[in-house]
């Protein structure tokens, strides 16, 4: 479907600059971007594409559902038909759908169409080839079928969509309701963020970037990480990897994730051997802010009443995005979880990645917290050096 196809055409705009594996080396300019979309040249100044990380739901194609509408006859009598459909075929599992649309044939006489059952509502099982009538929808002698014309069978969206192209799909058959996320909207388009807003966001990549670097020149792994509040764009804390000094947990992102701490009074581990992981204290904070307050994208649909822990204070990384080198594994993932990050960029993927490649924790229904995830930022840049 259209999201799909967008997402992968998202993918194929490729670098500007990029590395070659053939020759083993860095090549600028050689490839030529194939996007449409890229209508100024500011824009076309930028050598990466981000794109969102989406949940399997968000990817997959709209399912639709077999279901029973009829013409409303009289249009006075629509809230009326509502009702008594309501209480006959309630549709509970389907809140999602608008149960009347206007009709599409612009040469009928009627304006309105209503939805009044699905097919798997229906006791009799046996429909011929969809032809039914009236009676066979309202056994029971019901009088409800005066207002209504000849029924007709259509298909309506199982689910409520998630993205817009799904919104689109789904709309195609039947009128539902959409939440829509914005950010993925424009990510999908291929434009989600401005010119302005892409030199900030690259600027904090560079950032992990070039923290990464200052760890591989003392035997790290190349990654690096940066936690930002995106409300003050202040940056909280740059860290890169520690795994391979005295503790093989130091991935850059726990490294990052204890700095923030040690910002707001915490932190559990020692950092002291490694001057480039450093934080920013809560105290040297511009502003009158004493803790983040930068909105979440998705809201954390947390399960304690207020979303604040019993000590009060907000989980430590709430509001804030972290910009990683190369994409998360599993323990990083779920520490982002846990410390309630809002949005995470990343430049490459890893083969064990949790974020998109073996695992997508950021979109784990049964987990109390989600966040976005975006990936491809200076993809190129990083992986030239890791
Ligand atoms: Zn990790």
């Amino acid at each position: 479907m259209a999201g799909v196809g967008d997402a992968g055409g998202l993918r194929r705009q490729r670098l500007l600059t990029h590395y070659d594996k053939s020759r083993n080396s860095y090549v600028e300019g050689i490839m030529e971007p194939q996007c449409k979309k890229r209508k100024t040249k500011a824009i076309s100044t930028f050598t990466w594409e981000l794109m969102p990380v989406l949940s399997d739901e968000e990817l997959c194609e709209v399912e639709l559902l077999e279901a029973y509408a009829a013409p409303i006859i009289n249009k006075r009598q629509t809230s009326c038909l509502i009702k008594q459909l309501a209480c006959i075929y309630p549709l509970n599992s389907l809140p999602h759908i608008k149960r009347v649309r206007t009709c599409r044939d612009k040469n009928t006489n009627h304006s309105l169409e209503i939805i009044i059952c699905l097919l798997r509502d229906l006791n009799c099982t046996d429909v011929p080839n969809g032809e039914i009538s009236l009676s066979d929808l309202f056994p029971d002698g019901k009088d409800i079928g005066i207002g209504l014309g000849e029924p007709f069978q259509v298909m309506i969206p199982a689910c409520q969509p998630l993205t817009r192209p799904q919104f689109e799909a789904a709309s195609q058959h039947w009128p539902t309701t959409f939440h829509e996320n914005k950010q993925v909207t424009n990510a999908l388009r291929g434009h989600l963020f401005n010119t302005e807003e892409r030199a900030k966001v690259q600027t904090f990549m560079e950032k992990a970037i070039k923290a990464a670097k200052l760890g591989k020149e003392i035997g790290m792994e190349p990654v690096g990480a940066v936690v930002v509040n995106p409300a003050t764009d202040e940056v909280i804390a740059v860290g890169h990897d520690c795994r391979n000094g005295p503790n093989p947990l130091l991935h850059a992102v726990m490294v990052c994730i204890d700095l923030v701490a040690y910002g707001q009074g915490g932190g559990a581990f020692n950092h002291d051997r490694y001057p480039n992981c450093h934080f920013k204290s809560e105290a040297s904070f511009s502003g009158d802010h004493a803790f983040n307050t930068g909105k979440p994208l998705h809201p954390s649909e947390d399960h304690s009443p207020t979303g604040v822990p019993v000590n009060g204070l907000p989980y430590i990384c709430t509001g804030y995005d972290l910009y990683v080198s190369r994409e998360p594994c599993v323990m990083c993932a779920m520490a982002l979880v846990h410390s309630r990050i809002r949005t995470v960029f990343y430049a490459t993927s890893s083969p064990d990645g949790a974020l998109g490649t073996k695992y997508k924790i950021h979109t784990k229904k049964d987990l109390n917290h989600h966040y976005d995830v975006f990936k491809g930022l200076l993809e190129g840049e990083c992986q030239f050096f890791s």
